[in-house]
């Protein structure tokens, strides 16, 4: 696409307005280019926003990180992520904390270190027990920029701390007059509350954040024969125009959102989709453009999700991730045969690995008792309310397989035998409870082993888990400093790409709890710095 007469012209365009975007126009803006961030649904955040807002950090010198280096983090790193692309695994070891740093400089966003939240894998050599990743501080929406209203809020939103949850864990413990005086008075966590922040330091460095107003093309002059950034094309309710600027960042999230493009390029992940429904692939788009190269496209951030009736995101159903609930006792979940298949209370991107390998047209439901209901949480599920439509029930196990179409004789001996390991203490089919990792979401106020739990007490209930992604991980080929490269392997002027749209070296992994923000922000930062050059 060629420029000619722009309407108006900023040094710096970033596309998007999660957290990558807004660490890379925070990062611009700062460093004194005219920056202007272009969003194209009517709030600001995309995913970022709908998000837990917890950012992986290792190596980051804080006392609960104590004894973590650049050399650990790498040689864990090299397990979870490609290491055909050693450069970004190095430069995010070591720019992550500094990103860190410096959105804590020129932000109100504090953050919170989670001194017990482990790794995902804990056998790999480098894993830590906790340290490495931060929850969000409690921000006043009061005290910051007015657009910070116009964050995005997840369905059930509640403005919790990790430490908070860590502390009450199951519902009969939140202090709920707190949690709703805190959304009274606008005091927000999470990724809300993170986005809100970041918005507010953007802003006030000097970016202007515009919403309702999608890119549509990355136009390049004729510079350098391969051609340089010369601008953007954008709609608005007004129409398409173009905007001049030196540098673009496509900061767009992810694709998966798209169903076309899910169903084409994410074939292992036909489920659902937790990313904002703005995030359809405008990047993949800009490179089949400009002749770019992409990489990674079959990959996901992989999540187990549920789907309760009448969660709803820019007016569509808007699953759940299924994140602390697979880790308690007196819950298991099954097949169409009845049989468990992993252990459940694995770190989330390995359960979806594990639904993949189900065999096509196969289902999973967690299954669970009535102990499970008096005390654990479940999307949509109280302990003595109406029962919501994506949960069934029945009188006895039997009764329960035949309305949800699974084989009752293969559920009542996996019931049998689950309900044998939990006599023992010991999961001799998957070891559930056997790591750092599952013990973290078990109910640490049982005895014995966390995770354990039988299922014995009628009314039995069975909810439908989906497989689902919470981000592709496919998207233009960027080097160290998040420009985008050319098939020749040099960058194309001007251009970069962050966050879920670029996040091509992540291959199938994921290290630990807030490594997807995390990564975005440190390339959206490094992206920012040198686009402002
Ligand atoms: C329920 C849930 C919880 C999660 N919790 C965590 C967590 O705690 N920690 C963690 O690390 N990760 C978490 N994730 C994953 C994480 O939220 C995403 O990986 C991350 O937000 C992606 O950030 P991003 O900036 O790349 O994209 P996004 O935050 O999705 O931002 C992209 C933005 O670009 C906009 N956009 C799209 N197309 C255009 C266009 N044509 N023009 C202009 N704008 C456009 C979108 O509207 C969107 O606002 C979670 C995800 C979910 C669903």
């Amino acid at each position: 696409m060629r420029g000619t007469s722009m309407s108006e012209t900023y040094d710096v365009v970033v596309a998007g307005s999660g957290a990558a975007g807004l660490t890379a126009a925070l990062a611009a803006a700062v460093s004194g280019a005219r920056t202007l961030v272009i969003e194209s649904a009517s709030e600001i955040g995309g995913t970022s926003a709908l998000s837990g807002g917890r950012v992986w950090l290792p190596a980051n010198g804080t006392p609960e990180n104590a004894g973590d280096s650049d050399e650990l983090a790498d040689r864990y790193l090299d397990q979870v992520f490609d290491t055909r692309y050693e450069a970004m695994i190095r430069t995010f070891v070591r720019e992550a904390r500094v990103m860190g740093a410096f959105v804590e400089k020129h932000s109100p966003h504090r953050f919170v270190v989670c001194p017990n939240y482990p790794d995902y894998h804990q056998d790999y050599p480098g894993a830590t027990r906790g340290g490495r990743c931060f929850d969000v501080a409690p921000v006043d929406l009061n005290e910051l920029v007015p657009q910070a209203r116009s964050v995005r809020q997840p369905p059930g939103y509640s403005p919790i701390t990790h430490a908070e949850w860590e502390r009450w864990r199951y519902p009969a413990a939140i202090d709920h007059d707190l949690l709703a005086a805190r959304m009274a008075q606008g005091i927000r966590t999470g990724g809300l509350g993170l986005v809100a922040a970041l918005l507010d330091g953007a802003v006030r460095a000097g970016a202007t954040v515009r919403t309702g107003t999608a890119l549509t093309g990355v136009l390049t002059g004729v510079l350098a024969g391969g051609g340089a950034v010369t601008g953007v094309r954008v709609r608005t309710g007004d129409g398409e125009r173009t905007i001049g600027a030196s540098s673009v960042v496509l900061a767009t999230g992810a694709f998966d959102a798209a169903d076309e493009l899910r169903h084409r390029l994410l074939p292992a992940g036909l489920g659902v989709s937790a990313s904002a429904p703005s995030d359809t692939g405008i990047a993949l788009t800009v490179a089949d453009e400009l002749g770019l190269p992409v990489d990674n496209l079959p990959e996901g951030w992989w999540m187990p999700m549920a789907r309760p009736e009448g969660d709803l995101v820019d007016g569509v159903p808007y699953p759940r991730g299924l994140v602390r609930e697979r880790g308690v006792p007196r819950q298991i979940v099954v097949n169409r045969q009845g049989r468990r298949f992993v252990d459940e209370a694995v770190p989330y991107n390995e359960f979806g690995k594990a639904m993949h390998r189900l065999e096509p047209g196969d289902e999973a439901y967690l299954i669970f008792d009535e102990g499970f209901r008096e005390r654990y949480p479940l999307p949509g599920l109280t302990p003595d309310g109406p029962l919501p439509g994506h949960i069934v029930a029945g009188e006895d196990l039997a009764t329960l397989a035949g309305r949800i179409g699974v084989d009752p004789d293969g559920l009542a001996a996996t019931v049998e035998r689950w309900n044998g390991f939990c006599a023992e203490g010991v999961d001799h089919d998957f070891r559930r409870g056997g790591n750092a990792y599952d013990d973290y979401y078990g109910d640490p106020w049982q005895e014995g082993n966390h995770c354990l739990g039988p299922i014995d007490r009628a009314p039995y209930y069975a909810m439908r888990v989906y497989s689902g992604v919470i981000g592709s991980k496919g998207g233009p080929v960027t080097d160290t400093a998040g420009r985008a490269l050319t098939r020749e392997g040099s960058p194309l002027p001007g251009l970069y790409a962050a966050g879920n749209a670029a996040a091509f070296w992540t291959r199938d992994g994921y290290p630990g709890p807030g490594a997807t923000l995390a990564v975005g922000m440190t390339f959206g930062y490094l992206a920012g710095l040198d686009a402002a050059r």
